[in-house]
């Protein structure tokens, strides 16, 4: 049976459960939270030619009416465009209040429908089935939906909770190795803001999540659930600097992904990697961290097959950065209050911290040292 986790956030209560095989349990741990028995499934079409089938055999075999929606794979189908389409397609299958929608996919995909369900008839329930490592650890928890515009991405959206998530651990087989590599990051970040537990775990088990095994899965998944979860519920409103610790990395990592252009060069989770690393050897040059931190993180993250070297990313063993464009593109970031650089750094492993103070001369010379 299934691991379940509860996650109970703004008000509304919902599911998460994980295990492999899901995917064709779906229909039968879905119909008790169904309004009526009919699903609209939402897809693209990397996944719905490997998955689409059992999950509507899954929904029928429950009783459950199924119909699907397929969009094209990547990051263009959160543009305002393929959201129009998407809610125009919705629409042409006649749906009523009581139809779900049913995410089969990554992140795009979730906020995609989740997004969808939020404003299709003013709001729809919707199901995330997350076929993504990232998507299972990420974006399953915290009801943040939406899509991109020419301003940046994800300017425009809603919170809004699924009703149920199933977390299939066995979809991840078929996921591209740097797809499972770049969510890997994500589930080490917990261990590293505030569960130092964690970080020791994904440091004897990473290489078995990675190969597939099951247990490891289910349990680095429920782990990442219960710490965005945990984070996100002391500061739902985003009203103090907790739940910005989910940005450990992300602030060096979103420089990296402007910097290569965010065209695939490097995935998210990739640059996140590499920023978590960067985060502890600036908190270690600082004389925050204990050096050996540092290199435990850079250790591990390496070691599982992560990008962390900043000559290695994107590619050939040569790139070259200019350090003073990352900073530009870190002034740039969304996170940047008031001109001042966001950073979440770090006393040691599982410890993190907000801070508004980094000097330049510091930032300065930890990248020229990396470059
Ligand atoms: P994605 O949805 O683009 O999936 C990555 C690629 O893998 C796609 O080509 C997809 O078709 C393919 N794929 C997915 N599952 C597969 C499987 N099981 N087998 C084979 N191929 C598969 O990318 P992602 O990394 O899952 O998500 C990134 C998106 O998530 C971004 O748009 C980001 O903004 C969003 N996000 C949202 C939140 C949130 O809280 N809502 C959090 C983090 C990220
Ligand atoms: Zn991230």
């Amino acid at each position: 049976s299934p691991r379940t986790i509860r996650v109970d956030l703004a008000g509304r209560a919902y599911d998460i459960a994980i295990g492999p095989g899901l995917i064709d349990r779906a229909g039968e741990l879905s119909r008790p939270l169904l309004a009526a028995p009919r699903v609209t499934i939402v897809s693209d079409d990397t996944v719905e030619p490997i998955y689409g089938a059992r999950l509507a055999a899954s929904f029928e075999r429950a009783g459950v009416k199924t119909e699907t929606v397929t969009v094209p794979a990547g990051e263009s189908s959160k543009d305002f465009a393929s959201f129009g389409r998407l809610l125009n397609e919705l629409l042409d299958r006649r749906p009523d209040r009581k139809t779900t929608l049913v995410a089969l996919g990554g992140g795009v995909v979730g906020d995609l429908t989740g997004f969808a369900a939020a404003v299709l008839l003013r709001g729809v329930d919707f199901i995330q089935v997350p076929t993504t490592l990232l998507a299972q650890v990420d974006s399953s928890v915290g009801g943040k939906t939406g899509i991109n515009t020419r301003h940046g991405k994800n300017l425009v959206g809603a919170f809004y909770q699924p009703r149920f998530v199933l977390a299939d651990t066995t979809v991840l087989d078929t996921l591209p190795r740097r797809e499972l590599l770049a969510g890997y990051a994500e589930v080490a970040k917990y261990g590293l803001i505030d569960d130092p537990e964690f970080f020791t775990w994904c440091e004897a088990n990473g290489d078995k999540v990675l190969a597939g095994d099951a247990a490891a899965r289910t349990y680095a998944i429920e782990q990442s659930c219960l710490s965005k979860a945990r984070i996100v519920a002391a500061d739902e409103r985003e009203t103090t600097d907790l739940r910005a610790l989910l940005n450990l990395g992300h602030t060096f990592g979103h420089a990296l992904e402007a910097e290569t252009g965010f065209g695939g060069a490097l995935l998210h989770g990739e640059a996140v990697g590499a920023g978590m690393a960067m985060a502890f050897d600036l908190s270690a040059r600082l004389g925050l961290c204990p050096q050996a931190d540092a290199e435990r993180v850079r250790r591990h993250l390496g070691s599982v097959g992560l990008p962390v070297r900043l000559r290695t990313i994107g590619g050939d063993n040569s790139r070259t950065w200019d350090a003073a464009k990352l900073i530009e593109h870190m002034r740039g970031d969304k996170k940047a209050e008031g001109g001042k650089l966001t950073f979440v750094l770090a006393r040691g492993i599982g410890k993190s911290f907000v801070t508004r103070d980094v000097d330049e001369a510091g930032l300065r010379g930890l990248l020229d040292d990396a470059i």
